[in-house]
């Protein structure tokens, strides 16, 4: 189960010699990964890179026939850790994961990796979700791979390069024995394009064939004093310039010359795209990225090559580095190349471009007019390049001002959520209760961080909501509940929050919602998923988990069943018992649902079998317009219209066509005491006889009992 099936696909990973591949990014990168005889794959499902292992999944059986290995790892540390493989055999690997965050789990795997290196290439695929549209705190992963000595592949966005890179990343990883991170930015990953495939190549060693017996003993390849301190030395002396060669001998960065030759541009290959198309809009290249201002594209970020970055800058009165985020780690390095080497071009980044955030077409622009603007090139009318930015960015101003003031749009639960109920009782409980410390997790239920609900004290990271919340259960009167996802359960928090809680005799209050996937991410399976991806269960239940590590207040609870949600939360938060108190909320996430049960109908009603709908409304007649069923719900479909009542201006509330019937309106109404305004109605497809009968009689009964007009 996951949010989008590539079973179709699929098929293009068999493509052979000389066949053209046409698709997205990330599913070029599977195909480069199969291209390059990969024995083993894995990884951590997260955007922007979710995608890459369900494209595994879904490959798994075409995987099987050439002996690569598959596996959905449990967090981010099992997946770093699977490239353990590579240390002692001449095993290719790749796993893949969400960064920053996800490099943050699986920080000590990866320095353990990076330190007796790698005799079989090993891949890191990245997801570097920085930026706008990202998720996550904005850092990047230079540092890890700086501090490490892994070297970082950054592809330009288009496929054969992508695919090229993934290709040589193998390459350099066995010719200088350091694993290698391939980061790919959430455009990158869903790029479409075509790139000429290749065979498919079986790995000597793997599943099909495995070796004879265990890799020699070699205490070198172990993280342990002394070999470490020649782990330090071989990185350094060794490792690095062994990557550089490589990197110059196979010309992973690209130089693209421009006539404009006192000046230059050096990009981070995922920034190339946005560098070419800002410089198209100036005037400064055409649309097929032929540009007049000469461009390095770095597609290996770390380590830079001097030789390459002085050979580019020598001859330049200005050069513009284009790096997102801080600390200008490139801009740095390349300044301190330059005057070692006593080159005198002058560095320009942080200034014309923004210290912090993601470089938008729209910063780009101004940044590259900037750098144009103070470089003053020679042959180019500087301040007509700032004209022409300034007439490109001018309308947004009054575009923005034509408009008016637009709503925020925050993000919310699906309609129907499961989780959205858990709140609307957590809700209920402050009312009577008063409020309380809620330390919330990372998932689905951080949407409750914003209204309606807009509860949450911190988000320490996934599946720690019950660890951050140890200090502050001793030091404030009410019990702190902390929220967590199955997803962060199974990730850390059984260990990270749960052991620690009960090892400390802690007190608290857990809530753990069991929605059966891991939904943020796509519905992806987990252990106490319902089903595998293998067919049946896991056949792990968070419940006995919790038996089993002592946990001895432990209710579960069907997440709609607000009113019973709300006194098992007041037990939680008033029993004079102490230690920890867990209450399962209990209930399918909406979406993974709503996705099988349409499938399921659609087969029935072709069928020409009974379907029955459920959806809520609101009687128009009785509604008071006082909104208190909205502020406790915040379901998208709940919203409001005018009154059909001219002696009442509030507008009434209203439930809209997509309600899906989960029934949070009447628990809500009748734990809340609200207005009775809430009706259930059914609405049944292919009606049985029976049904039909019922109908007839009904329509009578009303029709019995309306009042007539009396002629007069
Ligand atoms: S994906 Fe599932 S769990 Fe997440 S908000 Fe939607 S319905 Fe809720
Ligand atoms: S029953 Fe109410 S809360 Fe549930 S989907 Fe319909 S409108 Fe939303």
């Amino acid at each position: 189960m996951a949010e989008r099936s590539f079973a179709k696909e699929v098929e293009s990973l068999k493509l052979g010699d000389g066949e053209t591949f046409h698709g997205e990014g990330i599913l070029a990168v599977t195909k480069a990964l199969l291209q390059s005889g990969v024995a083993y794959v894995g990884g951590y499902q997260g955007a922007p890179v979710s995608h890459l292992l369900d494209v595994l999944v879904d490959a798994e059986d075409m995987m099987a026939e050439l002996g690569v290995h598959l596996e959905t790892c449990t967090n981010e540390a099992s997946a770093a850790a699977m490239l353990g493989a590579s240390i002692g055999y001449p095993l290719r690997g790749a796993v893949t994961w969400k960064s920053v965050v996800g490099t943050n789990v699986a920080a000590d795997a990866l320095s353990n990796l990076a330190s007796p290196g790698v005799m079989g290439g090993a891949m890191i695929i990245i997801g570097e979700d920085y930026g706008e549209g990202a998720s996550i705190i904005q850092e990047r992963s230079y540092a890890f791979a700086m501090k490490s000595s892994i070297w970082l592949l950054d592809p330009r966005p288009d496929l054969p390069t992508i695919v090229r890179m993934v290709e040589k990343g193998f390459e350099l990883s066995e010719g200088s024995h350091a694993p290698v991170m391939l980061e790919l930015r959430i455009r990158a990953c869903h790029v479409t394009g075509t790139f000429t495939a290749k065979n498919n190549r079986v790995s000597a060693q793997s599943g099909l064939t495995p070796a004879d017996k265990p890799a020699r003993f070699d205490y070198a390849k172990l993280s342990h004093p002394p070999s470490t301190f020649l782990h330090e030395r071989l990185k350094v002396d060794e490792r690095l310039p062994a990557a550089q060669a490589f990197a110059r001998e196979h010309k992973l960065n690209e130089v693209f010359d421009g006539d404009l030759s006192d000046i230059g541009i050096i990009v981070l290959g995922g920034l190339y795209n946005t560098v070419s198309r800002a410089l198209a809009r100036l005037g400064l290249a055409d649309n097929f990225g032929n540009a007049r201002v000469p461009i390095y594209c770095l597609n290996l970020a770390y380590p830079l090559i001097p030789d390459e970055v002085k050979a580019f800058c020598l001859g330049k009165n200005h050069v513009l580095i284009v790096e997102e985020g801080s600390p200008d780690f490139i801009e740095q390095a390349i300044n301190t190349e330059l005057r070692r080497a006593d080159i005198q071009t002058r560095i320009h980044g942080k200034g014309a471009l923004p210290k912090a955030g993601e470089y938008t077409g729209e910063v780009m622009l101004r940044g590259i007019a900037n750098f144009v603007r103070d470089a003053r090139p020679a042959g180019l009318d500087a301040a007509a390049i700032v004209a022409k930015a300034d007439a490109l960015l001018g309308h947004k101003p009054a575009a923005t001002a034509a408009v008016g003031d637009i709503p925020p749009r925050p993000p919310n639960f699906c309609t129907g959520c499961p989780e959205r109920p858990v709140f609307a009782a957590l809700k209920l409980t402050q009312r009577e209760l008063g409020p309380t410390h809620i330390s919330t997790d990372i998932g689905c239920h951080s949407f409750a961080t914003f209204a309606p609900f807009s509860m949450g004290n911190s988000i320490l990271g996934y599946g720690m909501s019950l660890a951050a919340a140890a200090a502050v259960t001793p030091n404030v009167k009410s019990r702190p509940v902390s929220v967590m996802g199955d997803g962060g359960f199974w990730h850390n928090g059984l260990i990270t929050g749960v052991a620690s809680n009960l090892f400390n005799k802690n007190d608290g209050v857990l809530i753990v919602m069991q929605n059966g996937y891991t939904s943020a991410t796509g519905q992806q399976y987990m252990p106490s998923s319902l089903a595998s991806r293998q067919g049946a269960a896991p056949g792990m239940s968070i419940e006995s988990a919790l038996r089993s590590f002592g946990v001895k207040w432990l209710r579960t609870v069907r997440t709609y069943s607000v009113a019973k949600m709300a006194a098992t939360l007041k037990e939680a938060m008033r029993t004079a018992e102490k230690g920890l108190k867990v209450i399962i909320a209990d209930g399918e996430c909406q979406l993974a649902r709503q996705r099988r049960v349409r499938a399921e109908d659609a087969a029935k009603l072709k069928a020409g079998e009974r379907v029955v709908r459920t959806k809520f409304g609101v009687d128009d007649e009785i509604c008071t317009g006082d909104h208190s069923c909205i502020r406790l719900s915040g379901c998208p479909s709940l919203t409001v219209k005018p009154s059909p009542d001219p002696l009442r201006t509030d507008p009434v509330a209203s439930v809209i066509e997509s309600c899906v019937g989960c029934g949070l309106c009447g628990e809500v109404a009748h734990a809340a005491v609200l207005c009775p305004s809430f009706y259930r109605a059914e609405v049944i497809q292919n009606p049985s006889a029976w049904d039909r009968l019922m109908h007839r009689i009904r329509r009578g009964v009303i029709s019995f009992l309306s009042p007539r007009e009396v002629a007069v």
